[in-house]
């Protein structure tokens, strides 16, 4: 398609610019997607302050942000076109993590840790503009009964599902969700639809505890807040006081803060799993007592992006085992993507999520 559109063009640091720019022009395996809604990430707050260098070769802009994606099919390329996958008008959901599929883990299935990933809006152009170019093959469509804005965090969601199932619940069992957060909010969700028994939230404040017990928490605890009735500094004793007596069996922890992972192993007792999904610093290091883990046979997993999940979220969101729309808290139109950045982090107002909107 030929034209200009609206694009938010992140040069370095603290510079992101609002840009007339030409529509991106689309290969044989690719789709062109009118872009409807997404995300802000963590991540790209992180890119636009600093603090994480982007994936392009020289780690530097000029790059459109923006990786968490809904939208309709514009343009269909040659490939999708003569299989006959998408018409114009379809709606879409945007998987980012563009994996090669020639290397060995792409053989093994493992496309999260594909080291030639393409990645949209990490290392090739992204979502804060009008239309973006996808490969095909990670083009979803979406049902009817999901909304744009809940598609646009199929991402976020494939990446909390894809750490439930490291989890391994089994039924009946007693979940710690620790970090209550966008992702944590959901895996309280998720936690609850793969057969947990009872869901305790851990968090650092009443806001996101609220969130959690509305989406379906039992038990929450505020880790930070003394002036909270949900408050103590004994995390473990207060597992025990909500589970019977007992450590859970199973704890996820959605937090770059590290100290959550450590305390994660004081909650969680013998034959216990822990996962942990968030992005610490290079510097954080776990300090594990080896012996009583051995002895007390413990699993503690790492989980990354979102390999293989993608139809299970779909479904989840449309059946409504996944309500994502308590999770999305604030809303920009293109325009502002540089103002809902730095409102999200800056900000000392409640809130969850914030979605761009481009209209
Ligand atoms: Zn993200
Ligand atoms: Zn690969």
């Amino acid at each position: 398609m030929q034209g200009k559109m609206k694009a938010v063009v992140f040069y370095e640091p603290l510079v992101m610019k609002n840009e007339e720019v030409d529509i991106p022009q689309i290969a044989d395996n690719e789709v062109l997607v009118r872009v409807k809604a997404v995300g802000i990430c963590g991540s790209d707050v992180s890119y636009y302050y600093g603090h994480s260098p982007l994936d392009t070769p020289d780690g530097k802009g000029p790059l459109f942000l923006g990786h968490e994606a809904s939208g309709v099919i514009a343009e269909v390329g040659g490939i999708p076109a003569k299989l006959g996958l998408f018409q114009e008008g379809d709606r879409v959901t945007i998987n980012p993590v563009q994996q090669c599929n020639a290397c060995p883990a792409c053989m093994r299935g493992e496309f999260n840790v594909c080291p030639h990933c393409e990645v949209i809006g990490v290392s090739v152009n992204g979502c804060f503009a009008e239309y973006v170019k996808v490969k095909y093959t990670h083009a979803y469509k979406i049902p009817d009964e999901v909304s744009f804005e809940s598609a646009a965090l199929s991402e976020p969601l494939a990446c909390a599902t894809h750490g439930i199932f490291d989890l391994d619940i089994k039924l009946g069992q007693t979940v710690v969700v620790y970090g209550l957060g966008g992702i944590g909010l959901m895996m309280v969700q998720l936690a609850k639809a793969s057969g947990a028994g009872k869901v305790i939230a851990i968090g650092v404040r009443d806001y996101g505890i609220e969130k959690a017990l509305a989406v379906g928490a039992d038990d929450a605890i505020n880790v930070r807040d003394k002036n909270s009735k949900y408050y103590t500094d004994d995390t473990a004793a207060k597992i025990k006081e909500f589970n019977g007596g007992e450590l859970a069996p199973r704890c996820i922890v959605p937090t770059s803060n590290i100290a959550a992972l450590q305390d994660a192993l004081n909650v969680t007792g013998p034959c216990s799993t822990v996962t942990y999904f968030g992005l610490p610093s290079p510097e954080d290091r776990l300090q594990i007592d080896v012996l009583g883990a051995i002895q007390s046979e413990r699993t503690i997993r790492f989980a990354w992006l979102a390999p293989g999940v993608w139809d299970n979220v779909s479904h989840a969101v449309a059946s409504g085992q996944v309500d994502l729309s308590q999770i999305i808290t604030n809303r920009f139109t293109l325009d502002r993507t540089e103002e809902g950045i730095r409102y999200m982090k800056e900000s000392k107002d409640d809130k969850i999520k914030g979605l761009v909107i481009v209209d």
